[in-house]
C-alpha cells in the first residue's frame, strides 16, 4: 500500500501530466499574470459585509467578485447582520451571499437545541447558503460549573444532527491560530501580534487556565469523527495555519472537510519562505478542498469609500497574485521579508477563487 506522502507525489506526478496536456491542447499558457486579476470571476467566502452600503458590492463587482457574508455571534447583534445580509442577497442572489448564524446566549436553558433549530431554519428561509459558528464555542462560553463549553459537547448533537441530515452547509471558526498560545516573541506574523495586542482577552497565553490549543484542535476533530457527513468549511485554515501538513493529516482522516485562507495567508506566505515547494504541492494536492476568503470586514462607519475600496482591492490583488504569480511581494507582516508567489496552475487558481464556493451560490 502508498504511503500518503508516496500518494501526494504521484498525484502530483498525474496532475503536471494532465496539466501539461489539457494547456498544449488549448494552446493556454499553464500560468495567470497579474493583468489577468480583473477579468477572472473570483468569489471571497469571507467577507463581512455589516452594513446595508452596496457600494461595496458592485465596486467587488467590477472586479469580478462575488461576496459571502458570514454572520457572526459576536458585536454587532446577529438579527441585525441577518436583516442586513437577507435583504442585499435578496436584490443581488448572483453576486452576494450569506452565512446565517445562532446565539449561544441561552446554551444553559432547557430547550437550546430546539431554539438552535428553529434559528437555523430561519436564516436558511431567509437565503443563508449555509450557518456560520464561532470561536465563543470553545473560547467564551461556560456550563452551569463554570467549565468551557467545547463543540464536542453533548448539547450540541441534536444542532449538528440536523445540520448533518440536511446538508446545510457550516462554516466554523473554532479555536485560533497556534501563535496565540506563543509569548509574543515566538508569533509567526506580525498580525496576530497586533490581533491580540487590541484583544487581550483571546490571547490565550495569557490564560493559561483556559483550554489549550490541542484541546480546541482535538474538540474540531472530535465533531468530525462523530458527523462524519457534514458539509464542513473550516474558516482560517482550520486553525492549522502554522503547518500545511498538519492541515493535509486532516484533510486525509475527513472526505467532506474543506478550509478557507481567510485571514490567514500571512501564514502560508510565512511557510513558504522557507519551504515555497511544500505549500505549492499542498495546494495542488487538495485544490478541491481550499477556497479563498480574504476576512476584511466592512461597516456603517466605512463611509470614506475610495479610500476603503481602495485598501480591500489591494488585499484582494496581494492574494490573488501570490497564488496565481510568480510575483514577488515584500511583506510587511513578515517583517518586510520578500516573498515569491506560488504560481499555481490556471485550474487550481480557478478552483480556490471560485469553483469550489459556486455551490454555496447554487450555481
Ligand atoms: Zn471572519
Amino acid at each position: 500500500m502508498l504511503t500518503n506522502n508516496k500518494k501526494g507525489v504521484f498525484r502530483l506526478l498525474i496532475f503536471a501530466l494532465l496539466q501539461f496536456f489539457i494547456c498544449s491542447c488549448n494552446n493556454k499558457p499553464l500560468y495567470y499574470t497579474v493583468a489577468d486579476f480583473n477579468n477572472l470571476p473570483k468569489i471571497d467566502i469571507h467577507f463581512h459585509y455589516n452594513t446595508a452600503d452596496i457600494r461595496y458590492l458592485k465596486f467587488a463587482d467590477s472586479l469580478n467578485i462575488r461576496l459571502i457574508s458570514p454572520n457572526v455571534d459576536t458585536e454587532m447583534p446577529i438579527d441585525e447582520q441577518l436583516k442586513i445580509t437577507a435583504s442585499i442577497k435578496k436584490e443581488y442572489p448572483k453576486k452576494f451571499a450569506f452565512f446565517g448564524t445562532f446565539s449561544v446566549d441561552s446554551f444553559n436553558n432547557a430547550g437550546f437545541a430546539e431554539k438552535t433549530i428553529a434559528r437555523i431554519d430561519q436564516c436558511m428561509k431567509a437565503g443563508a447558503s449555509g450557518i456560520k459558528i464561532w470561536k465563543n464555542i470553545g473560547m467564551v462560553l461556560k456550563d452551569t460549573s463554570g467549565r468551557n463549553v467545547m463543540v464536542d459537547d453533548l448539547a450540541f448533537e441534536p444542532v449538528f444532527n440536523y445540520l448533518e441530515a440536511n446538508k446545510i452547509p457550516l462554516l466554523v471558526h473554532l479555536g485560533e491560530p497556534r501563535n496565540c498560545w506563543l509569548p509574543e516573541e515566538r508569533m509567526t506574523v506580525g498580525n496576530d501580534h497586533r490581533y491580540y495586542t487590541k484583544h487581550p482577552q483571546y490571547y490565550m497565553y495569557l490564560h493559561p487556565e483556559q483550554p489549550s490549543y490541542e484541546d480546541q484542535i482535538n474538540a474540531r476533530d472530535n465533531l468530525l469523527k462523530k458527523h462524519p457527513n457534514l458539509n464542513f468549511t473550516g474558516a482560517h485554515l482550520a486553525s492549522l495555519e502554522w503547518n500545511v501538513d498538519e492541515l493535509a493529516k486532516r484533510f486525509d482522516l475527513f472526505p467532506n472537510m474543506k478550509a478557507d485562507l481567510a485571514a490567514r495567508i500571512g501564514h502560508l506566505q510565512y511557510q513558504s519562505l522557507t519551504d515555497r515547494e511544500r505549500v505549492r504541492n499542498f495546494l495542488i494536492n487538495y485544490q478541491d478542498r481550499i477556497l479563498y476568503g480574504s476576512d476584511m470586514t466592512i461597516n456603517e462607519q466605512d463611509a470614506d469609500f475610495s479610500q476603503v475600496s481602495k485598501g480591500i482591492r489591494a488585499r484582494w490583488f496581494e492574494h490573488w497574485a501570490y497564488l496565481a504569480t510568480d510575483s514577488v511581494f515584500v511583506i510587511k507582516d513578515l517583517g518586510g521579508q520578500s516573498v515569491k508567489g506560488l504560481q499555481l496552475p490556471r485550474n487550481v487558481v480557478d478552483k480556490i477563487f471560485c469553483k469550489n464556493a459556486e455551490q454555496f451560490f447554487g450555481n
